[in-house]
């Protein structure tokens, strides 16, 4: 099985226009997924993802690097390249004139799927538009629409399927539906790459996850060990009150939460929570309740986009 993505020192610059100067939005960037993943590309707001998921769409010119879908070089074999992946966009661009139906007939045409090949219903039916099949886009709701948006990403069964955003404004039914149409897709053999700004979400659906910032990638790890990276928990101590704490370990630190509560956050790798709640207790401070948090993506992704 071929690596579902390989790009290698990817950059684009967008040109200058009136008093906007250039934009570097991808300064060289290296990254390779895995066939059968689930991978999130996540990185705050003008990262690059975008950029770059445009870019493998066909839909953005890159400046230079490579760019190699399934095995093909988008420059070089640029059918097969295009045929591998199909890309639902952040943006909800649609004719307002045409069904549903005629919108995934269009797309198939546009990609050559002959008729005998094309599963129309069934991905109306996936994205649960079969009673919507004959109306007219503009008479769709947000979230109808943004269903169309996936099914049409799916009319040539690419191996990889992208989504941009896919859920950012969404309610939760039609989140639930999404993952789940994403679930079941990765378990019959696609790909999937997505970004997100949720990063709950990144976090339960997600095998491996990349994070960009300013057009770098920072970090590309497994999910379970991208967690484990901060060297942090924390103890959050009901204390009954205000106390002096006696000097704590190095590497320790310690607020004092809006509900009185005192956070004491520690290296695992370094300190047990035992020894750090007979140290406290030796000072004679009570402690009433404990609580402890684990660190999850937010902090991780925190740490990793903060400008230095
Ligand atoms: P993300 O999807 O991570 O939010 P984008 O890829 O959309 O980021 O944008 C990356 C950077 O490139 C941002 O600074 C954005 O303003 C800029 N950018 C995106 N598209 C264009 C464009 N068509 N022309 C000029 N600059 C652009
Ligand atoms: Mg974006």
């Amino acid at each position: 099985m071929p690596d579902a993505l390989q790009i290698t020192g990817l950059r684009k610059t967008y040109a200058a226009q009136g008093n906007a100067p250039a934009k570097h939005a991808l300064k060289g960037v290296d990254l390779t997924i895995k066939a059968g993943s689930i991978f999130g590309l996540l990185g705050p707001n003008g990262a690059g993802k975008s950029t770059m998921i445009n870019i493998l769409a066909g839909l953005v010119n890159k400046t230079a690097g490579q760019v190699v879908i399934w095995g093909f070089d988008q420059d070089v074999n640029p059918r097969q390249s295009r045929a591998a992946i199909g890309v639902m966009p952040q943006e909800l661009n649609m004719d307002p004139f045409f069904t549903p139906r005629a919108s995934l007939e269009v797309q198939a045409g546009l990609y050559g799927v002959p008729k005998s090949e094309r599963w129309t219903d069934e991905l109306l039916a996936l994205v649960g538009l079969s009673d919507q099949a004959n109306a007219y886009a503009r008479n769709l709701s947000g979230g109808m629409k943004r269903r169309l948006l996936l099914a049409k990403a799916l009319v040539h069964r690419p191996q990889i399927l992208v989504l941009d955003e896919p859920t950012a404004g969404v309610d939760i039914t039609l989140r639930e539906m999404l993952w789940s149409n994403v679930r079941k897709l990765n378990e019959q053999g696609m790909t999937i790459i997505l970004t997100t700004h949720y990063l709950e979400e990144a976090e339960q659906m997600c095998d491996e996850i990349a994070i960009i910032n300013h057009g770098e990638l920072v970090v590309r790890q497994n999910t379970r060990d991208l967690l484990s990276r901060t060297d942090g928990k924390t103890l959050v101590l009901d204390t009954g009150g205000p106390v002096a704490l006696p000097p704590l370990p190095e590497g320790v630190r310690h607020e004092r939460r809006t509900d009185g509560r005192l956070a004491i956050t520690y290296p695992p790798s370094r300190l047990r929570a035992d020894q750090l709640l007979d140290a406290l207790r030796g000072a004679g401070i009570p402690i009433l309740d404990v609580a402890t948090e684990q660190p999850d993506l937010e902090d991780v992704f925190v740490e990793l986009t903060r400008d230095k």
